[in-house]
């Protein structure tokens, strides 16, 4: 997040952006993944200066890599979707079909350490705020924005549920492993990508359906044998089903529970201890939310999105989305995806930070500081520093 306003060091922080991603995108070009059928996808630019440009298309990626050493975008953007003509407008691109694709962000998992490395930084003037408010307490206007500083507990927490859902993926979705992609977004959170091209003819509402799925939205008593019976004394009457309870949601709920196929008497009075099948709905409804994977529903049903491209740099951080399927255990972001220049800059800080970046510490408590581009970089992306 780089503030708005006009004027000397917001036009200094753009070049320092600008400079250190050229010499990233010159330098480490084999980290960007060539996308599959590369002259099928729609490209999208954020421009530091000119917003977002979309409808692009390359033929290859030495064309591409020349567009960004040319002109540095500040965020690139590839469609999950293929097209027959990939710069038509929208309703003449002609879809053929489109890569499945999840994002786990910290902000959906609601971690309890978010509030420790949380700012509010205004949009405009770029100004730390004190306190909630609708608008910037300094410039009036600004909107304002949170950033956080992710920490070990983030990281820890967002890999257990990649973890978590390619779990789900393999096993209940049947999805072969060597289909599927994982990456650091480049900045809180992964993104997974399936390649498996079973997947790309699904319109949005079967993407939908898959993730109603993975989130446990539809989680029905009857799945695991528990009907309503009128007749019957409780009301209700528990026989689990032919096909087993060892498979899929069926198995996640018994062993939450503590059931076996064995028996039904255990299951029979759970139901019971909550009042019956309606209490006993709810609490199953309230398990599958707990059980069921955190993810965002929006970019998985999107089949036209433009989405990061694996290999670029985040602009919210300066770090690089990249793929961390073989070392996901190991992998830190704060130290794997931060790729930048280590040449020194000074800069003058908004605020007290304590960071560790590339395995090295960073307690800046002083107003300003000389320290490595990378740091400089995703300090000021976050909007938490400026050029000096
Ligand atoms: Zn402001
Ligand atoms: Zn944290």
């Amino acid at each position: 997040m780089v503030s708005s306003i006009n004027n000397n060091s917001y036009e200094k922080n753009i070049v320092l952006l600008r400079s250190a991603f050229r010499e990233y995108y010159f330098k480490h070009s084999k980290i960007i993944e060539i996308p599959e059928r590369i002259e099928e996808r729609e490209f999208g630019f954020m421009l530091f200066e000119a917003g977002m440009i979309r409808h692009l298309s390359f033929r290859n990626i030495g064309e591409l890599l020349a567009t960004l050493i040319k002109e540095v975008p500040s965020d690139v953007y590839c469609s999950n979707a293929y097209y027959r003509f990939p710069t038509y407008d929208m309703h003449e691109k002609q879809w053929v079909g489109a890569d499945l694709i999840f994002d786990i962000d910290a902000k959906d998992l609601h971690l309890p350490c978010e509030a420790m490395h949380s700012y509010i930084i205004c949009a405009n003037c770029g100004e730390p705020q004190e306190i909630k408010a609708d608008v910037c307490i300094y410039c009036k206007t600004g909107k304002l924005n949170h950033v956080s500083i992710p920490c070990n507990k983030c990281n820890y927490g967002l890999k257990k549920e990649v973890k978590h859902l390619v779990d789900f993926l393999i096993s209940d979705l049947g999805i072969k492993e060597k289909t599927i992609s994982i990456y650091f977004s480049g900045n809180n959170g992964y993104h997974i990508h399936i390649s498996d091209i079973e997947f790309h003819r699904l319109d949005s509402q079967a993407r939908s359906d898959i993730i109603g799925y993975l989130i446990g939205n539809d989680m029905m008593t009857e799945s695991i044998g528990i009907r309503k019976a009128e007749a019957s004394s409780d009301g209700f009457l528990v026989k689990f089903p032919k096909s087993g309870m060892m498979y899929g949601w069926r198995r996640r709920i018994a062993q939450k529970l503590g059931i076996d196929q064995t028996s039904t008497t255990k299951l029979h009075n759970m139901v019971q201890q909550k009042g019956g099948y309606s209490g006993f709905k709810a609490e199953l409804l309230k398990m599958a939310k707990d059980i069921g994977v955190r993810i965002d529903p929006q970019v998985t049903m999107d089949v036209h999105r433009i989405f990061r491209m694996a290999g670029t740099i985040n602009s919210k951080s300066g770090l690089t989305k990249i793929r961390c399927n073989n070392e996901i255990e190991s992998f830190d972001p704060l130290n794997d995806a931060c790729l930048l220049s280590d040449k020194e800059v000074n800069v003058e800080m908004k605020v007290p930070i304590k960071l560790k970046l590339r395995g090295q510490s960073f307690k800046i408590r002083k107003e300003t500081a000389r320290i490595p581009v990378y740091a400089a970089v995703y300090l000021i992306c976050k909007g938490l520093a400026r050029v000096n």
